[in-house]
């Protein structure tokens, strides 16, 4: 068990209560007394809610970078295609219309027959809304189907069991601060995958508290990325940027209000403060907004709370909001050192 140097314990008492109150879908219950009955009804509202208009956007064919660029797709919600190295990575990837009962309300921007051959999935915690069985299972059979070879898998420490039948070629388990490589043919191919903590809670069910959740740095080709897994605010962004100086970040500014729902997830303004404490990252991509109703916020509002606040603090330049199936281009780096970047909207 690697060293845990955030100052709380992952299974504290407070993520306990968080938990027990706000279940693995997140609705409103923060009124103690509710009845069942209540609660039921609560969220019998989100549901039929999530039906109520039809699901927005049109996927479009990925475009694909060189092996000296990195590009970084967003899927929608919390899932992403990141090319870095010459391989092919989807984070958290979530291609199903719906969680249970509840619906997304956009589409995924890339459709799962589109992706080109993927390399490695990584899972940053075992909610509904990142690792989502169906999903995993085609990807799976996309990649066999494309290559003949599965993709690997790296899963937070206590998740294995959700992944082991589907197919992968193997299954890796990190724990905080741990770093394993992907497998690569060659060296230019060489990435390291690192599992950053966060300020989570792990259980897919009710009493499976025992799973681990986190995010990951990976660093590849010249390039770096973290993507902080779902967090509340904390001191560990400092920490992060510290030890392993990633230079994108992929930051989640929906599911905060009501205000109980931050001791586990960040606010839009606290996401841009998260991505400031990292230091030396040039670059925030907003995610974990306008797929699932998952916190109370009007869908909307966390990409304009955010971009509104990145313009107050002057660096509105540096914050990226992605239509689904939008990629950023860091380029590769000149003789300086340094890098381009750009965006492009897949056609
Ligand atoms: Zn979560
Ligand atoms: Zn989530």
């Amino acid at each position: 068990m690697p060293l845990h140097p955030i100052a709380f314990p992952r299974d504290s008492q407070h993520d306990h209560r968080i938990f027990t109150r706000a279940a693995y879908i997140q609705f409103n219950v923060s009124n103690r007394r509710s009845s069942v009955f209540q609660k039921l009804m609560q969220l019998w509202g989100v549901v039929r809610e999530s039906h109520r208009q039809p699901m927005t956007g049109e996927p479009v064919p990925p475009q694909l970078v060189d092996a000296d660029e990195m590009g970084v797709t967003f899927i929608g919600h919390s899932s992403f295609l990141i090319q870095i190295a010459g391989r092919n990575i989807l984070v958290d990837p979530v291609f199903a219309t719906r969680l249970v009962l509840l619906r997304r309300a956009r589409k995924p921007g890339i459709r799962i027959q589109d992706l080109p051959p993927i390399d490695a999935v990584l899972l940053t915690h075992a909610h509904m809304d990142h690792l989502n069985l169906p999903s995993l299972r085609r990807i799976v059979k996309h990649a066999r189907k494309l290559t003949g070879v599965a993709p690997q898998v790296i899963v937070p420490g206590g998740v294995r069991d959700l992944v082991d039948r589907l197919g992968f070629r193997s299954v890796t388990e990190l724990e905080w601060w741990q770093s394993a490589p992907l497998d690569a043919d060659t060296p230019e191919q060489r990435i390291t995958v690192t599992m950053t903590p966060c300020k989570h809670w792990g259980a897919r069910m009710f009493n499976d508290t025992h799973r681990l959740y986190g995010g990951y740095v990976l660093q590849g080709g010249g390039h770096s990325i973290y993507h902080s897994g779902d967090t509340a605010y904390f001191n560990g962004f400092r920490e992060i940027g510290q030890r392993l100086q990633p230079q994108v970040a992929l930051l989640p500014i929906g599911a905060y209000y009501p205000d109980s729902y931050r001791g586990v997830h960040t606010s839009p303004e606290e996401a841009l403060q998260g991505f400031l404490d990292l230091g030396t990252a040039t670059t925030m991509i907003a995610m974990h907004f306008g797929t699932f109703p998952l916190g109370r916020e009007p869908m909307d509002e966390p990409p304009e709370r955010l971009m509104a606040a990145a313009k107050e603090a002057g660096i509105a330049d540096r914050v990226l909001v992605l239509p689904e199936g939008g990629m950023h281009v860091e380029e590769a780096r000149d003789a300086a050192g340094s890098t381009r970047a750009s965006l492009r909207r897949s056609a």
